[in-house]
């Protein structure tokens, strides 16, 4: 028998977590009483912050009425109720929606509704998906196939499926002095198109990419155009366009979906996280009509399926936080509140020695560090810098998400920043303090 001290839960890592034992709006309290103000919404979940009344009494009340209904069997109010405010609000085309319990799963249905829509379309020898360096698309086979990130996939390489990966969207590394940001962004996007052309067009199914990239980039947002032209080129040569917005969706950016700011609408999207903000586990698939009918008209049925498909109570709470997003107007604050962020990150970090690039959009936004701010040179990865600004992060009392340098080996360290819809200006002045002196402590210790 194990001892009491050691924890029985297999977690991510075996060195000892600190216990979060309440919420308070912005911040989550540990078994101390220490007080974390929530900088990043754990990875991009937390958009309500962590006590949102409206949404805890829609799940206790659905609760009283239906917790679980076997989607073999049932339909449920909750479920019909989502769908129907998700493709009401989705972008053009998009009009059902499937109902899943998190990210990977959103993705990896995705790659199974692209696959059967070829062969119900007569079209079977399309199979192949192209993808980005510098991504990360979940952790189940199908969607870690389709990530990018190298060390992500290192030990699993042998069960993955083949996936082709381009150049991503990197303006602060990739662009060359000469170039305007739009000629960069047609530059790369026109990327995906030789990719299609070489592997030949025949065979590919889908392009799949994150609007604003998130964990492996810090709030890597898309030069103008860019995802214009990468529709065109889907568009002319017969591949659906995929969008990961489990990340950026649901309001983060300050439009409901990231890819609105872009001007275009995917075959197929992907939610999570802001979703079910923190208090269900959630996540969708959006498909568009066409694909819809080619399976309705089809064989009737898309294969797939999930034991929690649709689950009702984090149904009920995905629709109260939608409720909350839209209906009372969260999300229009988004842009003014991330405004106020950028401005105080700016004002912190803007001529830092060590801060290479601030970005993003909305409340998603990146800080890029760098070992000399003139060459963009990162720090050396064995000093870990990033481990080091979270753990000096949380003795501050902040959560932020901080990662590793990743794309062919010329990324810096960066920090991720997705704090609650409902940050107070006073808590994003905190934010951008704490943060600061995390990461200068960061770099004098590592
Ligand atoms: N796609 C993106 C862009 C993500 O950031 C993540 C999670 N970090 C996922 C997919 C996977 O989501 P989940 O962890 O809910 O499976």
């Amino acid at each position: 028998m194990s001892s009491e001290a050691e924890s029985a839960v297999f977690g991510r890592s075996s060195a000892p977590l600190r216990k979060a034992v309440a919420g308070d709006g912005c911040y989550i309290i540990d078994s101390d009483g220490k007080r974390y103000l929530d900088g990043s919404g754990g990875a991009a979940v937390s958009c309500l912050g962590h006590s949102d009344a409206h949404v805890k009494q829609a799940m206790k009340d659905q609760l009283d009425k239906l917790a679980f209904a076997h989607t073999g069997f049932f339909t449920s109010d909750a479920a019909e109720n989502l769908a129907r405010k998700l493709v009401d609000n989705a972008p053009d085309g998009i009009s059902r929606a499937y109902l899943l319990s998190g990210g990977s799963e959103a993705v990896e249905a995705s790659l199974k509704l692209a696959r059967q829509y070829f062969l119900e379309t007569g079209q079977p020898s399309r199979h192949r998906v192209i993808a980005r360096r510098q991504s990360y698309h979940g952790n189940t086979l199908g969607a870690l196939a389709a990530g990018g990130n190298a060390w992500r996939r290192e030990k699993y390489a042998p069960l993955l499926i083949e996936v082709s990966h381009i150049a991503p969207c990197y303006q602060y590394r990739d662009r060359r002095d000469d170039e305007s940001l739009e000629a960069y962004g047609q530059r790369v996007a026109n990327e995906l198109e030789t990719q299609i052309q070489r592997l030949g067009s025949e065979t590919v199914m889908a392009f799949i990419a994150e609007p604003v990239v998130g964990a492996t980039a810090g709030a890597l947002d898309p030069a103008p155009g860019y995802f214009k032209r990468i529709r065109e080129i889907c568009d002319a040569h017969g591949v659906l366009l995929i969008l990961d917005e489990v990340m950026c969706g649901m309001g983060r950016t300050g439009s409901f979906f990231a890819s609105e700011q872009d001007g275009i609408a995917p075959d197929i999207v992907c939610i999570a996280k802001g979703l079910g903000a923190g208090y269900a586990p959630i996540g969708a698939m959006l498909a568009s009509e066409t694909i819809y009918r080619a399976i309705a008209d089809g064989s009737g049925s898309f294969q797939h399926g999930h034991t929690y498909h649709a689950h009702p109570l984090s149904a009920a709470g995905a629709h109260a936080v939608l409720e909350r997003l839209l209906d009372d107007g969260l999300v229009a604050g988004v842009h003014g509140r991330g405004d106020r962020l950028m401005a105080a990150l700016n004002a912190r970090l803007g001529q830092h020695p060590h801060v290479g690039d601030i970005r993003g959009r909305g409340l998603f936004r990146g800080v890029e560090l760098v070992e000399d701010r003139e060459t963009k040179q990162p720090f050396d990865p064995a000093r870990k810098i990033n481990v080091h600004v979270k753990k000096a992060a949380m003795n501050e009392g902040l959560i932020c998400y901080p990662a590793g340098g990743t794309v062919d080996g010329k990324s810096g360290d960066h920090v991720l920043l997705a704090p609650p819809f409902i940050i107070s200006d006073s808590e994003i002045d905190e934010l951008a303090d704490k943060l600061t002196r995390a990461i200068d402590t960061a770099i004098a210790t590592a």
